[in-house]
C-alpha cells in the first residue's frame, strides 16, 4: 500500500493505494501555499494515520535533482527547502516526488490510455502544455529534473510583420513566455495562449472553448487560428516523436476535450514524422483526475510494471 498525493495550487487531493490501482479513504484538504511549515504539517496529519507507509507526490513543480528545491510556481512557499528531506524527517517515511505531468503520463502508461506501451509521450494541452516522456513503466530522468517538456523553448522566430491570413504562420510575434523566454510552443498553444492568438489573429476575444466550438462549425477566424495552432503544436511534437519514438501519446487538458482536434493533430503530426504508421498515435487519455494520483503511485518500485 502507498500513500499518494496529487498536489495542486488549489487541493491536496490525497488517497491510500493498493497494488492493482484502486484508490481508498481519498479526500482532499486546501493546499497552504505560502508557508512550508504549514505546508508539511498538512501532509503530516494526512498521513498520521498510516505510520510507516510510504509517501508518493505528484505536483504541478520540479524537483531540482541536486538541491532537492522543487520549484512550483503556484505554492511559493516551498520552493527554497529540500521538501522530500523534509517531509521524510516529519513523516518518519520514505517519501518520493514526481512532477504533475510526468505523473499523467506515468499513470497512462501503466493503467491508462498507453497501457501495454513501453515508449510513452504523454501531452497535456491544457492551460499550458506539457508532457512527460515514460519508457519501460519508468519516467525517463533529465538534467535539473527536466524531461518532456515540450512546451518550453522557443518555436516562434519571426518577427511580426504583417497581418494577412495566409502569412500569419509566418508572422507570430514573439509572444513572452512565463519561464522567461520568448515565442515558447507554449506561447501559441496553451488554452490562454490560444485565445490571445484568436485576438492577435482576428481582433475577436473569444474564450478557447468557444474558440474550438467555431472551429468545429467551420467558422472562418477560427479556422485560420486554429490553423497556426496546428502548424506549431503539430511540428513541436513531430520533432518528440522523432526523437524518442513514443509509439502512443495519451493527450489530456482541458483542449483535449475536443475529439476533433485531437484527432487532426494525431494526422498533422503523423504526416510530420520520419516512420509513417497508419494507426492513430494521439488518443485522449482516460484516467482524468485519477492520474496525478495513479502516477505518484508509480514513481517508486512498489507497484510491479505490467507491460501487458
Ligand atoms: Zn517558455
Amino acid at each position: 500500500m502507498l500513500l499518494c498525493a496529487d498536489i495542486g495550487g488549489s487541493f491536496i487531493d490525497f488517497a491510500l493505494v493498493h497494488p492493482d490501482g484502486r484508490l481508498e479513504q481519498r479526500h482532499a484538504v486546501p493546499t497552504p501555499t505560502d508557508d512550508a511549515e504549514t505546508f508539511i504539517t498538512a501532509l503530516q496529519t494526512l498521513c498520521a494515520p498510516y505510520p510507516g507507509v510510504p509517501l508518493h507526490i505528484a505536483i504541478a513543480g520540479v524537483e531540482n535533482p541536486e538541491t532537492g528545491h522543487v520549484h512550483a510556481a503556484n505554492i511559493p512557499g516551498i520552493c527554497t527547502i529540500p521538501l522530500r528531506e523534509q517531509l521524510s524527517l516529519r513523516t518518519h517515511r520514505p517519501v518520493r516526488i514526481g512532477n504533475d505531468a510526468d505523473c499523467f503520463a506515468l499513470a497512462e502508461a501503466r493503467f491508462g490510455a498507453a497501457k501495454g506501451h513501453r515508449n510513452v509521450f504523454g501531452l497535456i494541452l491544457g492551460t499550458g502544455i506539457g508532457g512527460g516522456f515514460v519508457l519501460d513503466g519508468q519516467i525517463v530522468p533529465g538534467l535539473g529534473g527536466i524531461t518532456g517538456e515540450l512546451g518550453h523553448a522557443p518555436v516562434v522566430i519571426a518577427p511580426p510583420l504583417m497581418k494577412d491570413p495566409d502569412e500569419i504562420r509566418a508572422t507570430v510575434p514573439l509572444f513572452p513566455c512565463g519561464c522567461g523566454q520568448s515565442g515558447c510552443l507554449d506561447t501559441i498553444a496553451g488554452a490562454r495562449s490560444l485565445e490571445r492568438l484568436h485576438l492577435w489573429a482576428g481582433g475577436q476575444d473569444e474564450t478557447s472553448h468557444t474558440i474550438l466550438k467555431l472551429w468545429e462549425m467551420g467558422d472562418v477566424q477560427a479556422t485560420k487560428t486554429i490553423s497556426v495552432w496546428m502548424t506549431y503544436t503539430s511540428a513541436a511534437l513531430a520533432h518528440i516523436l522523432n526523437v524518442i519514438g513514443s509509439t502512443v501519446v495519451p493527450v489530456a487538458g482541458g483542449l483535449s476535450n475536443s475529439t476533433l482536434l485531437v484527432q487532426t493533430l494525431d494526422r498533422a503530426v503523423r504526416d510530420r514524422i520520419l516512420s509513417p504508421t497508419t494507426q492513430p498515435l494521439l488518443r485522449r487519455a482516460i484516467l482524468g483526475k485519477d492520474a496525478g494520483i495513479l502516477g505518484a503511485a508509480c514513481l517508486g518500485p512498489e507497484l510491479c510494471y505490467d507491460p501487458c
